[in-house]
């Protein structure tokens, strides 16, 4: 990692440094190029944005620079046109904008076709009937050489009618692969005759019926990468052990200037799981309500969740870019969050477990209104008016009938300010049933706004809803979907650790009424309580708000430390 701030204002990582050299030395025989790869066979995930984020970033390194977006679509099995749209949607969520229209690998089929038939010119290429397991049975491991199949030796002309065999559907699937001829000696065994294509009697979602045969990742990628012409072709650490299959099939197609692969460290987070077939298994099962569960660690999840894009993208920019596999602290994303939404999400009121505070010194029908801050701190952002009135809502936590010490909210004669509004004091405790139903108040009628007449000291400030303008809402207090760092850890599985006080839904919260009609995707802070973001289940006849993330509580910290946890 670079410790220096780049001069041209983007990001430093390893993978720009070399860039930004390679372009001050003029070594580009043409425009800089970069892609971003999924394969549509699930919903992007923060670890695929870090991908985005360095790809898109590094095209910015040059004024004609650009990033593609090319599905990798060559198993038809597991990918669909659903997870298609979903990846555009997601990319151009975070911001970027991809070159030209999208592109897929399956548009290449033809081209990979016939280059296949140039490598079995070459003697390069050649049919394999043996069956799968028997052909893995024969490529020796790390002590053992490969030993090679009888159809190795066959000819060129043998070899090209066997395959176009293949191509015409003659035969059925596991009869016969087409494999590169390079070297069954080899310490890498990837290089050990690599399978190019199988047969997969299969619809695509894309080619329909057109092929059963269909091109293997290692012989789709690279020559995607030249068909573009991507200069850089970068990808995550497992596909370092692929790097020299990848030039190889570059050399024997005599690409001139060919891409090259770079390889850096995934995204891990702690208390998270980052595989798409972990986060298959999520929802597939049901532990999950979808993709865009906003418990997921998928990018709709996310947004879902009310995380902004641009906390997404500082986030991972902050972490960097580094040459091995780490796990990064989930709190650091978190931080990256709440820097955010501090300082753009507008502040409202909203009592999420609600109790009745009436006082007794106002006039039943009278209503003042207050302006208070939308951003405190920022009079650029101007405030909204607060209607306030004899009935109000408090949140049951900050009451208490028989308070400690340094507890500075309502409790039996003890004063406290109604943010913005009046300071209050608790007269009487209305009980039913041994449960705290109401407090009667008096308010210092010199207060108004919150000021105390003679400069009193108050200390706490705690919020409030006025009973009568109250929105009805629903709350769901979500919180991290495991509740062990390493999930992913042990001989158990992951599904073991789910957190099962991951989502509360609360009912009958009370909600400031400047929320009214509030669009899906709001993000505002409530109060003291944490951020949050409107739903889409929201409707006229009921707004549905999910946290995001929590304030951090000092009265937390504070009964935490008590209690000696
Ligand atoms: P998974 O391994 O979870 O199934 P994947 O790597 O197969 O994910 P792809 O659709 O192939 O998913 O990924 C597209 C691109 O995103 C690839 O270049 C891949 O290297 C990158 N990517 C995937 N996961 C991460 C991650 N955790 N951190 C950084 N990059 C990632
Ligand atoms: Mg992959």
């Amino acid at each position: 990692m670079t410790t220096e701030r780049p001069t041209d204002g983007h990001p430093g990582n390893f993978v720009a440094d070399l860039v930004r050299q390679e372009l001050a030395e003029g070594k580009l025989t043409r425009p800089l190029c970069t892609r971003f790869p999924p394969e549509p066979n699930g919903y992007l995930h923060i670890g695929h944005a870090k991908s985005i984020v360095l790809n898109f970033g590094l095209a910015r390194l040059a004024p004609d620079g650009r990033c593609n977006l090319r599905f990798d679509d060559t198993n038809p099995e597991t990918e669909s046109t659903e997870y298609v749209e979903s990846i555009q949607r997601d990319v151009s969520w975070l911001g970027y904008r991809w070159h030209g229209e999208p592109r897929f690998a399956s548009d290449y089929f033809e081209q990979l076709y016939e280059w296949a038939e140039r490598l079995i010119h070459k003697g390069l290429a050649y049919v394999d009937t043996r069956s799968e397991e028997e052909i893995r049975a024969t490529r020796g491991d790390f002590h053992t050489p490969g030993a090679p199949s009888a159809d190795r030796d066959r000819s060129a002309e043998e070899n090209l009618e066997l395959f176009r065999k293949m191509r015409d559907g003659e035969f059925e699937e596991g009869q016969a692969v087409l494999r590169a001829k390079i070297d069954l000696q080899s310490k890498d065994l990837k290089l050990r005759d690599p399978v190019m294509y199988r047969v997969r009697k299969v619809p695509h979602h894309r080619t329909g019926d057109r092929w059963c045969i269909y091109p293997m990742y290692d012989w789709a990628h690279g020559q995607s990468d030249a068909i573009e012409g991507v200069t850089h072709s970068v990808c995550t650490l497992e596909f370092i052990n692929h790097h020299a299959l990848y030039d190889w099939f570059l050399a024997a197609l005599e690409i001139p200037d060919p891409p090259r692969q770079i390889e850096f460290g995934r995204l891990n987070l702690t208390y998270t799981v980052l595989s798409k077939r972990k986060l298959q298994k999520l929802v597939g099962e049901g532990h999950v309500e979808g993709w865009d569960d906003p418990r997921m660690p998928t990018l709709a999840g996310m947004r879902r969740r009310g995380y902004p894009p641009e906390a997404i993208v500082a986030f991972c920019e902050r972490i960097g870019v580094s040459k091995h596999d780490g796990v990064v602290d989930v709190g650091l994303l978190e931080h990256e969050l709440r820097e955010y939404l501090n300082r753009t999400a507008p502040r409202v009121m909203g009592v999420l477990r609600p109790l009745k505070l009436v006082l007794t010194n106002w006039p039943a029908d009278e209503v003042e209104t207050f302006a208070l801050a939308n951003l405190p701190g920022d009079d650029s952002a101007g405030s909204r008016p607060v209607p306030f009135g004899r009935e109000l809502w408090v949140d049951r936590d900050d009451f208490m009938e028989d308070p400690p010490k340094k507890w500075w909210r309502l409790a039996p004669g003890r004063e406290v300010r109604l943010r913005g509004a009046a300071l209050v004091t608790v007269d009487e405790v209305v009980k039913e049933g041994g449960e705290v139903v109401e407090l009667r108040c008096h308010w210092d009628p010199g207060s108004r706004g919150g000021t105390a007449p003679d400069g009193r000291k108050v200390r706490g400030t705690i919020h409030w809803v006025s009973a009568g303008h109250a929105l009805d809402a629903e709350v769901r207090l979500y919180d991290r979907l495991f509740s062990v760092e390493n999930p992913n850890a042990g001989e158990s599985s992951f599904l073991d650790h789910l957190n099962p006080g991951s989502l509360e839904v609360l009912h009958g919260c009370k909600i400031e009424p400047s929320m009214v009609g509030a669009a899906p995707g709001t993000r505002v802070q409530l109060e003291r309580t944490g951020y949050f973001v409107v739903d889409p289940d929201s409707s006229p006849a009921g707004l549905v708000l999910n946290r995001t993330i929590g304030l951090k509580d000092s009265w937390a910290k504070i009964a935490k430390k008590a209690s000696g946890r």
